[in-house]
């Protein structure tokens, strides 16, 4: 053992922690990891914006279980990632985020760059540390790793300064520290479980809500023995999709607001009755629904709505022991109950009010006629990654999941410009695995620079741009008086020839009879590929029986 840098230090220590994956963008001070980082054989990937390295570390982390590293350079570098790190906070996603700072010698001196970083990445973060001794990297290293995966996940930050960075250590003196295994699965109280089932078994108009929790934890083996052993209607969470097969005949999602509305009984399984749940409030829920809830954080129980079985406890563990205890008794939800009746009928009138548009050929495209060919081509198996508000929102009816961990999106905290950092993680983590974004025109906007990356590192990643020419909707011609709404983009932006500008391929499809073949292509090319989609100006969703937000009248 010799002399090694704070820098080569440190990306040791990563490797050894499990770390394979960091997205950053080099400079002063941290380009002494980035290189460290690629000779320990981590896979460094050097983005266009922190934002989008920040979204890809904790797209890492959520499908692999290990945090994923986003490397940035001090000052704007680090607050640039913030938006991933407050992104990760809401969807309690793995990261680590490692920010170069100035060096200690220099503090307060007004140096290059020179920020409160550590205090600033605190709230955000489930910890976070200054790194002040070169020989205590690996201790936080491994502390940083384990609180980014132990309990309820989340991100994490750790501060190196450039002296930091750059001085030496002497090996032998560094105190050796062990790898973080895998969180320990921890269950809950079996009468906790003899409850819940009991509650299930009394239920008129049962409803399990899968989110992604479950899928986080690799539930969707227990998750579907129980379900078919119960036959109980599910209702999958936008990135619980998958856990069950969205096709699966007990899915609900097609009568999803009649299925919440009347629901008696709910078992919500790492899932949050938040917004997107409608914070499992009437006129959304049944006011007297009973809930049984299932989350790896004990403070999470009883948020917005009393539970009246907490179960504490992994998805995996907690689905095994339920599995377990149905053993030991007969019963399963019926099969012919009024309230499957009622969901059955629900989800076909439903599919007949949206069919005019699937099959609707005229030129420009609706979002249905679009994501008619989408579906058919993506198949069972890819990556689904979509952002933009009803190209999200549309895409998320019409595009199944039939896997688990197969789809990401804007998440709990809503947040536009996720796509491409999500993109290049899901092409890195799963090379096999088709990857494909569908994205509204202006989501596109706020990180399309990383088409760069896609080319500059070949990744055959497929993204579909609905293009409808503005936030929400757009017009037909761009007024050029200065008069366009707020919401308005340019019309027919040519996204596809951004993609070529730097080597990968693009295709602009107006015309419906021509978009399938268009993908193929598009999936035939060895290539980041993107099928740029004209939309009618003012295409839009079905009409909801519900503000898709409570009402202050509602509270
Ligand atoms: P969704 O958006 O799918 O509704 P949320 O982000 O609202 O999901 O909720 C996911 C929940 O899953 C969080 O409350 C989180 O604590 C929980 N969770 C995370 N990991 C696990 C796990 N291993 N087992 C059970 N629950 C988990
Ligand atoms: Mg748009």
């Amino acid at each position: 053992m010799g002399k090694v840098t704070g820098a080569m230090l440190l990306a040791k220590s990563l490797k050894e922690q499990g770390v394979e994956h960091m997205f950053g963008i080099v400079g002063f001070p941290v380009q002494p990891i980035a290189a460290a980082a690629q000779e320990v054989g981590i896979n460094y990937v050097g983005m266009r914006n922190e934002q989008s390295a920040s979204y890809a570390a904790q797209a890492v982390g959520y499908l692999t279980g290990r945090p994923g590293a986003c490397l940035t350079v001090s000052g704007p570098g680090v607050i640039h990632a913030f938006a991933g790190l407050a992104n990760a906070k809401e969807n309690f996603w793995p990261m680590i985020l490692i920010g170069g700072a100035s060096p200690v010698y220099q503090n307060g001196m007004g140096a290059f760059q020179e920020e409160r970083q550590t205090e600033l990445a605190a709230p955000y973060c489930k910890f976070a540390h200054n790194v002040e001794h070169g020989y205590r990297i690996p201790f936080y290293v491994e502390m940083a790793v384990r609180h980014s995966i132990y309990g309820r996940p989340g991100p994490v930050y750790l501060d190196m300064p450039d002296d930091i960075i750059l001085g030496e250590i002497d090996e032998s003196e560094v105190s050796a520290v062990a790898r973080v295994p895998a969180p320990p699965r921890v269950q809950t109280m079996p009468e906790y479980v003899d409850q819940a089932l009991d509650l299930l078994e009394k239920a008129e108009k049962p409803l399990v809500i899968v989110g992604k929790g479950m899928a986080y934890s690799g539930a969707e083996e227990e998750v579907r023995s129980f379900i078919e052993r119960t036959q109980l209607p599910f209702l999958a969470s936008p990135m619980g999709k998958g856990v069950m097969d969205d096709n699966h005949p007990l899915s609900v999602g097609a009568a999803r607001s009649l299925a919440l509305k009347e629901a008696d009984v709910v078992f919500l399984m790492g899932a949050r009755l938040n917004w997107i749940m409608h914070f499992g409030l009437a006129p959304r829920f049944n006011k007297d629904v009973k809930i049984i809830q299932l989350d790896i954080a004990p403070e999470a129980m009883h948020q917005n709505r009393p539970a009246t079985v907490a179960m504490v406890g992994d998805g995996k563990a907690v689905m095994g022991q339920c599995n377990a205890a149905l053993d030991g008794r007969q019963w399963f939800y019926p099969k012919d109950t009024p309230w499957r009746q009622a969901i059955a009928k629900k989800s076909a009138d439903n599919a007949a009010a949206i069919q005019p548009q699937i099959d609707d050929n005229s030129s420009p495209f609706n979002y249905y006629r679009a994501l008619k060919d989408i579906r058919e081509w993506a198949g069972e198996d890819a990556m689904i990654i979509g952002e933009g508000a009803n190209t999200m929102d549309i895409g998320r009816t019409q595009l199944p999941n039939a896997k688990a961990r197969r789809r990401l999106d804007a998440g709990s905290y809503g947040t536009m410009g996720i796509g491409m950092g999500f993109v290049i993680a899901a092409a890195v983590v799963n090379p096999d695995i088709p990857t494909i974004s569908v994205s509204g025109d202006s989501a596109i906007g706020f990180s399309g620079m990383e088409m760069e990356t896609c080319c500059r590192l070949g990744l055959p990643v497929k993204i579909v741009v609905l293009n409808n020419g503005g936030i929400g909707k757009g017009v037909e011609v761009y007024p050029k008086d200065g008069s366009a709404a707020p919401h308005v983009l340019s019309v027919d932006a040519r996204y596809d020839k951004m993609m070529e500008a730097f080597g990968g391929k693009g295709y602009f499809v107006s015309d419906p009879k021509d978009l399938r073949k268009t993908l193929d292509e598009a999936m035939a090319y060895d290539g980041p590929a993107l099928v740029n989609v004209k939309l009618l100006p003012d295409a839009t969703r079905k009409p909801q029986e519900f503000h898709w937000n409570m009402t202050k009248a509602q509270a």
